[in-house]
């Protein structure tokens, strides 16, 4: 498994850079992709492609994954973790702002998977990881649209695990709650005030997510959890 391809959307920051630099203490090949990334100092050494890339741009993810791929073999794993979030009034959010923010949070998830599933499916092993959010499966009045993307991120997910799981294909779905990103930065807010936005609650560290995620990653193929909703202790939400 060591040597193995692994490609990770949303790279360049918080929990898809958390989870790359994972991967590279496991001395697996990397594909990082964002839509602005450069080489990171904290990977120096590790055998790394980077790649500027919107997961909304389906030519542009394929071409990348398959470039990867001739240097270290099919893509093992791929985790999605590109995504933002909209946290304005629903009043408040231009119909193109809601489209955007669900076109990258799922059909940019659906797009890297469509990208990798096939050889997966074929040899019989592979490892999506989709980086959902707790606001899968709860509701909120705010950030309404960002909310139904990652309803629709959890049912992808388990009605892909459905169609794929009996080809040895691992589809794992993690619900986070709050993690200190910079998520606040696409609001246009700086984290004292996303943090008064949410009430002040306590966060978990990109760090420690990373770590459950390759607990997920290191569990035997024939082994998948499908689903983990994982967040502060004291968080209600
Ligand atoms: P960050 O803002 O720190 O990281 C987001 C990453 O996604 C960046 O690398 C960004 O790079 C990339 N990205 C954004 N849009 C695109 C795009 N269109 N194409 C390619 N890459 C893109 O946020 P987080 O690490 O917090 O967010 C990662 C995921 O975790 C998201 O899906 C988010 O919904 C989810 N999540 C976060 C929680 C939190 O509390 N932080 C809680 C639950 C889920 P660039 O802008 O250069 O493209």
């Amino acid at each position: 498994m060591a040597q193995k391809l692994v490609v990770i959307t949303g790279a360049s920051s918080g929990i898809g850079l958390a989870i790359a630099k994972g991967f590279a203490r496991e001395g697996n090949p990397m594909l990082l992709i964002a839509r602005h990334i450069e080489p990171i100092a904290a990977l120096a050494g590790a055998e790394i492609a980077y790649q500027a890339a919107d997961v909304t741009d389906y030519a542009s993810i394929e071409t990348a994954i398959r470039a990867a791929e001739q240097s270290w073999g099919e893509t093992e794993c791929l985790v999605n973790s590109a995504g933002f979030a909209d946290a304005r009034s629903f009043q408040d959010v231009a119909p193109a702002d809601f489209a955007r923010e669900i076109e990258v949070n799922l059909i940019g998830t659906l797009n890297c998977t469509k990208a990798v599933i096939a050889g997966m499916s074929r040899r019989k092993s592979g490892t999506i990881i989709n980086i959902s959010s707790v606001s899968d499966r709860k509701t909120a009045p705010a950030a309404i649209a960002y909310t139904a993307s990652k309803y629709g991120v959890r049912a992808a997910t388990e009605s892909l695990r459905e169609a794929e799981g009996k080809n040895g294909v691992r589809v794992i779905n993690i619900a986070p709650g709050y993690v200190k990103t910079n998520i606040h930065a696409t609001m246009g807010i700086s984290f004292a005030q996303y943090c008064a936005l949410l009430g002040n609650p306590d966060f978990m560290s990109a760090e420690e997510l990373a770590e459950i995620v390759l607990f997920c990653w290191k569990l035997p193929q024939s082994i998948t959890i499908r689903d983990l909703v994982v967040a502060p202790t004291r968080t209600s939400f």
